[in-house]
């Protein structure tokens, strides 16, 4: 099988022929249909955190194929299913973390493209519990990004605790971002749109949100803290430390920023602020498989797209150039099984 393969951090992926993997014990192989670029890719290719992914690696964890082989102890009706694969790849199911729901902070999980082979394959091997059925209404494109892009923006809003009929301002309006104004509707809120960007203020405005404001040309905090006494919910999908700065500037009492993306160094907290008007700031790291149930099924009923292009799989070292050009609108789709239906 065909695969992308990171051999040095920091070099370019090399598409090569890989022996086609087997599933063990426990284990379905999935022919992948469609599997999304996500930052996440990006900064482990270039070495960027002090956690480094085992190589050789092949990337991607935003997969969406069809089981095409089962291993011992898997139920038959698993063969011919479709399902999703996602950043978690394997917990240890034994930690306090895993005991509470808490999976997504197992010290002993693997994740998937980092620690095994992820998507950026024609096909790979994942335990079968971590093979999550997609709803039969969502095509591969639409489904792929939901597993990481879709379900990181769900868990993030869920963890700023706003209920129906509360403003929450969305801060960045990229790959992440255009689905959380979509999920915030989908989940009775109210989304607000903040960018540096017309063109992503004005993709903002046709997923229906009633406010956009420009943080380049507007006074968003003194604004939004006129109009509407600041928000109680900020999710913060851009990762720079200004960015933050501004999410807890728009912040009204008790609120609460859940931010999604990692600025590349700290950032300062405001601690007057945050003692005595009681706000809190929260980070938000993917999801567990319920929530990636739980966001599939909301996107599946409520209609939430991730804005796609889709590329063949030998033009993943140009889709993370315009990644880091901050070129890409929405989100790269890569169909490695180019042959595979849409
Ligand atoms: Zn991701
Ligand atoms: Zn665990």
């Amino acid at each position: 099988m065909l695969a992308a393969v990171l051999h040095r951090l920091g070099e370019p992926l090399s598409i090569e022929e890989r022996p086609l993997p087997q599933p063990g014990s426990g284990q379905v192989r999935v022919r992948v249909e469609a599997c999304g670029v996500c930052h996440t890719d990006l900064h482990a290719i270039r070495g960027d955190w002090h956690a480094k992914p085992r190589l050789p690696c092949t990337p991607g964890h935003e997969i969406c194929g069809i089981v095409d082989a089962i291993g011992p102890d898997v139920a038959a009706s698993r063969l011919g299913e479709r399902v999703g694969v996602f950043w978690l790849n394997r917990t240890c199911g034994q930690c306090e973390w895993c005991g509470v729901g808490w999976e997504t902070l197992c010290p002993n999980q693997i994740n998937t493209g980092f620690g095994v082979p992820g998507g950026f394959a024609e096909a790979l091997v994942v335990d079968a519990d971590f093979a999550i059925p997609i709803p039969q209404t969502l095509i591969p494109l639409e489904a792929a990004p939901i597993l990481c892009a879709g379900v990181s923006s769900y868990k993030g809003i869920r963890e700023t605790e706003a209920k129906p009929g509360d403003w929450i301002a969305i801060v960045g309006v990229g790959g992440v971002g255009h689905l959380a104004i979509q999920y915030a509707r989908a989940l009775g809120l109210r989304p607000l749109a903040i960018d540096v960007s017309d063109d992503a203020l004005a993709l903002a405005k046709s997923l229906g949100v009633e406010r956009t404001l420009n943080a380049r040309t507007d006074a968003v905090a003194r604004t939004l803290r006129k109009d509407l006494g600041g928000v109680p919910a900020v999710l913060m999908t851009a990762s720079s430390a200004e960015a933050i700065r501004l999410g807890c500037e728009l912040l009204r009492r008790r609120g609460t920023m859940a931010i999604v993306g990692i600025p590349p160094g700290d950032f300062q907290v405001p601690t007057f602020d945050i003692v005595v008007k009681r706000f809190t700031i929260r980070g938000s790291i993917g999801g567990t498989r319920q929530d990636v149930r739980d966001a599939l099924d909301l996107a599946a009923l409520h209609g939430i797209r991730a804005k796609v292009e889709t590329q063949p799989l030998v033009a993943v070292n140009d889709a993370f150039a315009r990644m880091e050009a901050g070129s890409v609108a929405g989100r790269i789709v890569l169909r490695p099984n180019a042959s595979a239906p849409a």
